[in-house]
């Protein structure tokens, strides 16, 4: 059986591409001081083949902020951008044992088959046998064996019933390992949230959906958040996303979807919302932001105010997933160049940003 490499990535590189990437990589780790790790080679061979736009923002927005690639910092870029290892792992490993399954299940089935057709040559041989029998004496050894068979017919199906049963509850907890790593690979794992992919997949689906109605998109990016990296690290930066990823969990209804859409940016999907209620809600969540104090646990104490800017946009009929997110990024833009801490709607460009 050919081995299954579909969840594997796909790299495309001609030879003459790939000696050109190397030429570039290695000095590059040098400048940053990264070891060279099969680890860390991924990450910038990702980075200097362009194969994920989300890693080179960081990586550049990193660079910018002169930002140390310690251990840590590493790691949660290969994490993050380039393994996707355990996945596969888990995607092949439930495969394989569903082949298996499939292939044993449909053994006792044939092998079952087969003795019934011979149980049914038996009892015809046997009926014959009647009809032409007069002899008491040999009727009721005749109808002795036909006892004995139907009783082995019957255990052969109560054994077939019990495999069959088996194999349920296998195929059971194979859909459920298949659920996790679903929903694994479409979270990210630092918030909790949908990750990019999630995202994709979640607009995608309402956008196809034509009965659900009202749909807003709004993405949010934390204001000058390369100064909370730069003044207290990269740890307390990745705590302020969580941080913020739980209000939105806190404070959002049910339906919404709420995913990790870049760095530092958020999205929420609001199915069966109106443009007024999204923009309201986003709101609440900018004003619960902005008055929390938030602290590091270090000497370097409290990290001052901080606030998100937010674009918001409501699905309409001709929409495409890529035409809402230019809207809403377009808001979001707006939001960031009128001074921030603030939330703007793609409908009311410049004429209806609430000011702070
Ligand atoms: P602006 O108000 O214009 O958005 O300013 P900004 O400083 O937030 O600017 P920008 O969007 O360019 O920078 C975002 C920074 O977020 C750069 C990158 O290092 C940082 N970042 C992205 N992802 C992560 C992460 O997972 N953890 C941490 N700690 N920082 C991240
Ligand atoms: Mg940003
Ligand atoms: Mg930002």
């Amino acid at each position: 059986m050919p081995e299954n490499t579909s969840f594997l990535p796909d790299y495309t590189a001609t030879s003459e591409e790939n000696h050109a990437y190397m030429r570039q990589i290695l000095p590059l780790m040098r400048r940053y001081q990264i070891p060279v790790d099969p680890m860390n080679f991924g990450v910038w061979y990702h980075y200097v083949a362009g194969i994920n736009v989300e890693l080179n923002k960081e990586i550049d927005g990193l660079i910018n902020e002169k930002a140390l690639f310690d251990a840590a910092l590493n790691m949660r870029l290969y994490k993050t951008y380039v393994c996707t290892a355990s996945v596969v792992e888990s995607f092949e490993n439930i495969n394989r044992n569903l082949l298996r399954l499939i292939a044993e299940t449909s053994l006792s089935v044939n092998a079952t088959s087969e003795k019934v057709i011979e149980a049914g040559d038996n009892f015809n041989n046997k009926l014959d046998a009647l009809k032409a029998e007069e002899s008491q004496q040999n009727l009721k050894e005749i109808l002795l064996e036909v006892i004995l068979e139907t009783k082995q017919l019957a255990d052969i199906s109560q054994d077939l019933k019990n495999k069959l049963e088996d194999s349920r509850k296998e195929m059971d907890v194979l859909r459920d390992e298949l659920m996790h790593v679903k929903v694994a690979a479409n979270t990210d794992s630092l918030t909790g949230l949908l990750n990019r992919s999630g995202f994709d997949t979640q607009l995608n689906e309402l956008i196809e959906n034509t009965s659900i109605r009202h749909v807003c998109l709004a993405i949010l990016d934390i204001d000058h958040f390369k100064r909370v990296n730069d003044g207290f690290g990269h740890l307390i930066g990745d705590k302020v996303l969580k941080y913020l990823a739980s209000i939105l969990k806190k404070h959002s209804p049910e339906h919404y979807h709420l995913a990790r859409y870049g760095g530092e940016e958020m999205a929420i999907i609001m199915p069966s919302t109106q443009l007024t209620e999204g923009f309201t809600f986003m709101e609440k969540i900018r004003i619960v932001m902005q008055d929390s104090k938030l602290k590091s646990n270090n000497e370097a104490g409290h990290l001052g105010k901080i606030t998100f800017s937010a674009g918001i946009a409501a699905l309409e009929e001709t929409d495409t997933p890529y035409t809402i997110i230019e809207r809403t990024d377009n808001a979001l833009y707006e939001a960031k160049e009128s001074g921030r801490n603030k939330v703007v709607t793609d409908k009311h460009l410049g004429s209806k940003m609430l000011r702070n």
